[in-house]
């Protein structure tokens, strides 16, 4: 048997379809093995009606895709929601209609491809990993509207024993405060971290103190996480608190997680790491205050993610093509992240 290492030099590298399914909007193309994007395909809404109408849209586009690129060897898909592994059975999607959905199952048995489906935040972490940082034990977290995120462990995606660990968002906090999460827990990191949280402090602020979050909002009940983005880089001292204290939330998490697992990396996406050392600073400060043992060891650096929106959908394609290698040459076990030093 030749393996296809040994020929990368003559043949053009693998390929593979990625697609993100998010709550309101899919997003996908077709990715080479080296992680550049060969398509990318405009994003359009997730069916709201059923599975089967989602089911049917995602094989509508895969066959699309692969009129386009007959070469594609895999699929891979990031999803939103709990997600077991390898499976690719959807337990539940908070965003989504879907419920108990064996996806992996149907779209292998429809296309004949090799498929993979996990949770969007691990294959933008694996992404980050494979792509961009080539850390062996790196945590990311994804901050938008929600908090999500992957962690790599030993050049490992880690997923826990049924596929639905490392819900970093949903790790609690601050259990007697006044935050609900959208889980239905208190004080979940999500419910103090993410960008809905930030909205929900700059609405309390214009609440209480008018001011230019409520200016700029047209009213204190239309702020959002973006006015007191806004109002920060405009020097408002309000909205610069809020993001402190925002901050201030995440370097307790980012702090419980390298307490747990040792990290040499911690990279921040989604939308809220626009907003830079509004965040990663006051982050960064109570980091290093809550780590254990601060004095006596080095901590890992926070870094902002590269590979921006779309690292779901190019994680989760690459993360089908190193599965599908890792099962061609014989191995056994999790894919670990190839050529790390
Ligand atoms: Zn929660």
């Amino acid at each position: 048997m030749v393996l296809r290492t040994s020929l990368r030099g003559a043949n053009p590298p693998a390929l593979a379809i990625g697609l993100d399914v998010g709550g309101t909007k899919i997003a996908g193309g077709v990715v080479a093995a080296d992680g550049r994007v060969v398509e990318r395909m405009p994003t359009f809404p997730t069916p709201s009606e059923d599975a089967t109408a989602t089911l049917t849209v995602l094989l509508s586009v895969i066959g699309e895709l692969r009129a386009r690129h007959p070469a594609v060897e895999a699929i891979g898909i990031g999803a939103a929601g709990l997600v077991e592994w390898p499976s690719g059975y959807i337990r539940w999607a908070p965003n989504n209609v879907y419920r108990a959905l064996p996806l992996r199952e149907l779209l292998h048995e429809a296309t004949g491809l090799p498929v993979v489906v996990d949770n969007d935040a691990n294959t933008a972490a694996w992404a980050e990993a494979r792509l961009g940082t080539g850390a062996s034990y790196m945590a990311f977290l994804t901050i938008g509207t929600g908090l999500g995120g992957g962690l790599i462990l030993d050049g490992q995606l880690y997923r826990g024993n049924t596929g639905i660990g490392a819900e970093v968002g949903h790790i609690v906090v601050d259990p007697d405060g006044p935050y609900e999460c959208g889980c239905g827990n208190v004080g979940c990191l999500e419910a103090v971290a993410s960008g809905s949280a930030l909205g929900r402090y700059g609405r309390e602020a214009a609440a209480n103190q008018g001011g230019l979050l409520a200016e700029l909002a047209g009213g204190a009940a239309n702020v959002t996480g973006e006015t007191v983005f806004k109002a920060a880089q405009a020097g408002d001292e309000t909205a610069r608190a809020l993001f402190a204290r925002l901050g201030r939330w995440l370097g307790i998490g980012i702090a419980s997680l390298v307490n747990l697992f040792d990290f040499q990396l911690i990279v921040i996406g989604g939308g809220v790491a626009a907003s830079g050392d509004l965040l990663l600073v006051p982050a960064r400060t109570s980091f290093e205050q809550f780590a254990f043992a601060r004095a006596h060891r080095q901590l890992p650096s926070i870094a902002l993610a590269c590979l921006g929106s779309e690292a779901g959908w190019v994680g989760s394609a690459i993360l089908a093509l190193d599965e599908r290698n890792h099962t061609r040459l014989g191995l056994t076990g999790a894919t670990a992240i190839p050529s790390l030093t």
